[in-house]
């Protein structure tokens, strides 16, 4: 008997599962052979260890305390800040801050003409910077109170087409999502 066979064998002589035949040559052949013969020690050990291993029994309420478990995790997942509210403020931020640079900015620009004649698109000498006189001229006409609220609309326009040029195209789908979401749905 050659090794190889012997080896296959030693489960099934330590399971009583060989013929009185094969179980003579088997134990002729580990009688001669120490390789194998420790092969069948470490099966022995192996068995025995098995015979003595006792199941852990779960206890009662394991289905219970995993169900509990996942659901608090999946509370939790629903309850944390999701990344635009984390994000939101720090938009507002920037809008405002943009709003009132750019309100700022026209200010100035309408108070000094002499930076107003440096720009090159309303130096006062092309279509553009005389249409943009001709609407202040009509501007001027209305009440104050108009004015004001004029120049804060265009300058909030400002700030956000500023805000949004130069924001990445991540941020201005998150800004268009929350503008819409905040649209009053009748
Ligand atoms: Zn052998």
């Amino acid at each position: 008997m050659r090794c190889k066979e012997a080896s296959h064998k030693l489960q099934l002589y330590l399971d009583n599962r060989l013929t009185i035949q094969q179980i003579r040559t088997l134990e002729a052949h580990l009688a001669s052979c120490n390789a194998c013969m420790e092969e069948l020690t470490i099966f022995e050990t192996v068995v025995n260890d098995l015979e003595t291993f006792k199941v852990v029994a779960e206890p009662d309420d394991l289905n219970v305390k995993i169900m509990r478990r996942v659901a608090i995790a999946a509370s939790q997942r629903n309850t944390s800040p999701s990344r635009f509210s984390l994000w939101h403020p720090s938009l507002l931020e920037i809008l405002v801050a943009a709003a009132l640079a750019t309100i700022a900015t026209i200010g100035t620009i309408l108070q000094q003409s002499s930076i107003r004649s440096m720009l090159p698109i309303a130096n006062g000498h092309d279509g553009l910077s005389l249409a943009y006189f001709n609407m202040l001229h009509a501007l001027m006409n209305v009440d104050s109170t108009a004015l004001i609220l004029a120049l804060w609309i265009a300058g909030t326009l400002l700030g956000v087409c500023i805000t949004l040029i130069f924001a990445g195209s991540e941020m201005r789908t998150q800004w268009f999502k929350a503008m819409m979401e905040r649209l009053p749905v009748r």
